[in-house]
Order: structure tokens, then sequence, then C-alpha cells
């Protein structure tokens, strides 16, 4: 049979379901860009649009983050409420941990831990595909485990992400390694040997402009010295692996030439460590954009050849905003960083001076978001404890809000457009009552929670809307796009996607809602 005609295409249920996450795409990134892009992102432009997506949660990470995409639910029914929370209860002597690790393995940690998706509570797109038909195949490609493990769940066929070393797959996996991989480890390992200096697109001239940010500077292309392996994941050639084997799997494994439909997730890291270490306005985030511009184009042209009938997601696990000290000069005079003061361990110990307590009365990874009771509190003294804590957090002035978890625990779930929601209800989506922590933190708009400026300069995870919205585009060839700039939600691509393949899913088991991607009289929810 010959190549389908587009018509033919559309019509036919598809094959192979992509879902591409670009790890801090954010919405505003989108909407800076979008004139310069001319290869893949061009591309999505004439499929269905949706410039305000919203990661509708309070905690606006990674993890959570890539938790909604193919489950449909939110975190706080993926229980993924964080990259890193803590677990008092846990018997190793670490109470931290990370979302996508096993802490029941022997002397792990929260970094020295075995990759793991058994903290998901929720099912993947390719969980639920292979319930119904275990032919169908998922395969998972990422710079980040917890994007691999997340967007693949608990039956991933293939997973690789990056290991800070090379690529590298789940544990207990012996079978050797599918060639394509090998091969980009090879290339990979070469070109971290030499040093690099990136030459800059003519398109991103008008980006690059220095910035003094401490002893840095930022705005101008960065060169990479031999051997830098953490100056390689903000480097063009980190997401372009990624994409090699990500087409390569796709080819080796004919990837929707089989009998059920496959699931390819593709996790492109290297936009979220470009905008942690270089901000998210300079000449660096222009060409790494461009970049992923070229390495969507590929993926789609790989599609192509594939002949067989496709459905493609883009969108982000998160967005983010630009580093204080260039939001300053650029008109945003009220940015800042977040002050020391605002650390759990810090409010904890002026709390245990209060309350005469022999050790810090809070713990939590961050001077926001979940922090917990310190576990040793007596039972008695632990309502006063915590109406302190909360009392010293709302009396900072860059202090937002703060709920308990018993306040939240009382809320229903949140419903109605995503950009209308209450800060409660943003953290009510981020909340798992056996994981969270006991208080919520929310910092004011533009505090950025990095305090000093030795190692990230930027980054996101704010209850605020720049950090929420993010681009979702559906692309299928043939169709006839449409934007709509209304929001809708990360949580409503599986329901989209799983009715394009006609799985169902039952009632109640997710947050999401299928979004009508015909943009004629059909209505691709409800065709069989
Ligand atoms: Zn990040």
């Amino acid at each position: 049979m010959g190549p389908l005609t587009s018509e033919a295409q559309v019509a036919a249920r598809p094959s192979i379901v992509v879902a591409i996450s670009v790890d801090q795409f954010s919405a505003d990134l989108f909407a800076e860009y979008r004139p310069l892009f001319t290869a893949g992102m061009r591309r999505f432009q004439g499929g269905a649009v949706f410039p305000n997506g919203f990661q509708s949660h309070a905690a606006t990470e990674t993890c959570p983050g890539h938790s909604t995409i193919l489950t449909g639910s939110r975190p706080s029914r993926t229980g993924i409420i964080a990259n890193e929370w803590y677990d008092q209860s846990l018997t190793r002597a670490e109470k931290r941990v990370y979302c996508a690790e096993d802490p029941s393995v022997p002397d792990s940690t929260s970094t020295g831990y075995t990759v793991s998706s058994r903290f998901l509570k929720a099912q993947t797109l390719g969980d639920r595909l292979k319930i119904v038909d275990s032919r169908s195949r998922v395969v998972s490609v990422a710079g980040k485990d917890r994007a691999a493990l997340m967007m693949g769940g608990h039956t991933i066929d293939q997973a690789w992400f990056w290991s800070g070393k090379s690529f590298v797959t789940l544990p207990g996996v012996t079978q050797h390694a599918p060639a394509i991989v090998d091969k980009v480890n090879a290339a990979v390992a070469a070109q971290i040997a030499k040093p690099d200096l990136p030459a800059l697109p003519a398109a991103c001239r008008g980006h690059s402009q220095a910035v003094a940010v401490g002893n840095k500077e930022v705005g101008v292309p960065h060169p990479r010295e031999a051997g830098d392996f953490s100056g390689f994941r903000t480097s063009l050639a980190f997401d372009r692996a990624i994409t090699d084997i990500a087409i390569g799997l796709l080819h080796d494994l004919k990837l929707g030439g089989g009998s059920a439909p496959d699931v390819l997730a593709i996790g492109l890291s290297a936009t979220d460590y470009v905008g942690h270490t270089f901000g998210t306005e300079g000449a660096e985030m222009c060409a790494q954009l461009l970049g992923v511009d070229e390495n969507v184009g590929r993926i789609l042209a790989a599609l192509d050849a594939t002949h067989q009938p496709y459905v493609v997601v883009l969108t982000a696990d998160h967005g983010g905003h630009d580093l204080p000290e260039r939001n300053q000069l650029r008109g945003i005079g009220d940015a800042v960083r977040v002050d020391p003061a605002l650390f759990p361990a810090n409010v904890g110990k002026q709390l245990a001076q209060e309350f005469n307590l022999p050790t810090a009365a809070l713990i939590g990874v961050a001077p926001f978001g979940d922090i917990y009771l310190a576990r040793d509190i007596p039972e008695v003294l632990r309502p006063r404890v915590l109406e302190a804590a909360k009392s010293r957090y709302l009396a900072h002035p860059q202090v937002a809000a703060v709920f308990t978890a018993a306040e939240l625990r009382r809320m229903p779930r949140p419903g109605g457009p995503a950009d209308e929601w209450s800060l409660a209800e943003r953290f009510r989506a981020s909340f798992d009552p056996e994981r969270s922590g006991d208080l919520l933190v929310a910092l004011k708009p533009h505090v950025t929670p990095i305090a000093d400026t030795k190692g990230s300069l930027a980054t996101h995870g704010s209850v605020w809307n720049y950090d929420r919205r993010v681009p979702i585009l559906f692309y299928r060839p043939g169709m006839s796009g449409f934007e709509q700039p209304l929001p809708i939600e990360t949580v409503d691509i599986l329901p989209t996607l799983a009715a394009l393949i006609s799985l169902p899913i039952p009632v109640g088991e997710i947050d999401g809602r299928c979004i009508d991607l015909d943009s004629g009289s059909g209505d691709s929810c409800t065709r069989q």
C-alpha cells in the first residue's frame, strides 16, 4: 500500500502516539520565539494550538509536571507532589525522597538512588494501552530519569535517560543496549572530551547582551571546556542526542507498525538546564530554542517516514522566568532573590527556641512549598507550633500565602478555568495527604527561591502563572489547524489522545477532559 492521502490519514486511527515535553518551555517563551521558528515548531503551528496550557498545580517542578502529561491527572492524584519531599516514617537515615527513586532499596539515598516509578500512583497512556492489548509498546527517552519514567509509567519497554555520564536504562535490565544507544553514547563521549564554543545563530544576535550576576556573566554564548559533563547538558548536543535515540528507536522498533498503538515519549531536557544556568532571556535560550525547533522538525520528519498514521502532542512540564538581576534591568523592579531566613531550617530554629525544643521544628526542601513539622515534636505541642510557624511565614514580606494541610484536605478538587484558580486551589491540585507538607508556603511573585548566585541562577516551582503556563500543541498530518487562546490543562492531553485511539478511560479516574481537535462539525472526542 502506498502512502495514505492526508484526508485518509487524519481519518485513520493513529498507530503511534508521540508526546514531546520540552522542559521549562513556558508559554511566555513560546510566544516570544514563535516568529523565529522555521522547522518543527512551525509545523506544529498548523495544528491545534493552545498557547495557554496550564500545569495547573502549585508545585511547578519537573516531576509533578511530567506526571500530569500522560496520566490525565494532577499531582494530587499522581502522588508526585514535588521533585523531592520528606517521608519521616522511612526507616533509612535520610528522610528526604526523590520522586523517581525506590527508597526500599538498601543503602539508597535521595541522590544515590535506584530509579523507579513506584511513587507514581496513576496509570499512564502506555500502562492503559498495555492493559487493553499487551502488544502495544511503550518507549520513553529523555534527558532526565524522572521525565522518562513519569511519562512512560509502570510498564515501559524501552526507557533511556542521561545518567550524568551516558544514556542508561532502568535497573535490572540485562539485555544489551540497542545499537543506536551505543552509537549515541560513543558520539557524546567524543564530543564531551573536546571543548566547544557554540556559534551564535544570526537570528539570536538581538538577544546577545552580557549581564553580570554575582561573579558570573550571562546573556552571551559560553564556551564549554573539554570534559565538562554538566556543561554538556546546556549545549545543543544534549537534546540532539536525546532526539537521535528517540528517532533511532522509532525506526529500529518499527513503532506504529504493529497490531496495537505504540507510545513514544520524548523529554527534551536541555531547555531547563539552559534556563537554570543562564536565565531565560539571553542568547543562550535563543540558540537553545532554535535547536528545539530543529530537533522537533527531525522527529516529525522521522514520523512522516514511517508512513503510519500518528498524532503528536508537544508541551512542557512547567514554565519559568528570568533571573532577578536581568528582570530588574528590564522593567521588573521588584524581582529579588529569596531571603535565606525563610528556609525551613532557619524558621525551625526560631520555633525550637520559642517552644524549647531540642532540634529544629521544621523540615523542608526549599524556602517555599511543602514544609513539615519535625516528627519528634510532642503531640500536645504540634497544633501550637504549626500555628506559630504559619504566623512567622505570613509575617515575612516575601510570603504571599500559607495554607495548612488540614485546610487543603477539606477542599474539593478544583474545577473551571485554571487561570482563574485561587492559590488554595492551586495547592489543592498538588496536595496528597500522605506526602504533602503540614504547611504549604507561596512566595510573592518575582521572588526567585534561590538565595545566592553560586549555583543555578534562575528557576521555577512557584504558584504563579509564569511557572504554570505552557503551550499545548497537537499535530496530525492533514488536520485543519486552529488556535484557541482560552486555557486548557496538561491533564486534558491524556483523554484527548485516548479518544483518538478509542482507548476507554473510566469516568472519575482522572482530572482531565477530552479536547475536540476537529475544528469542523466532527468531534474527535466522540468518534468511535
Ligand atoms: Zn527545572
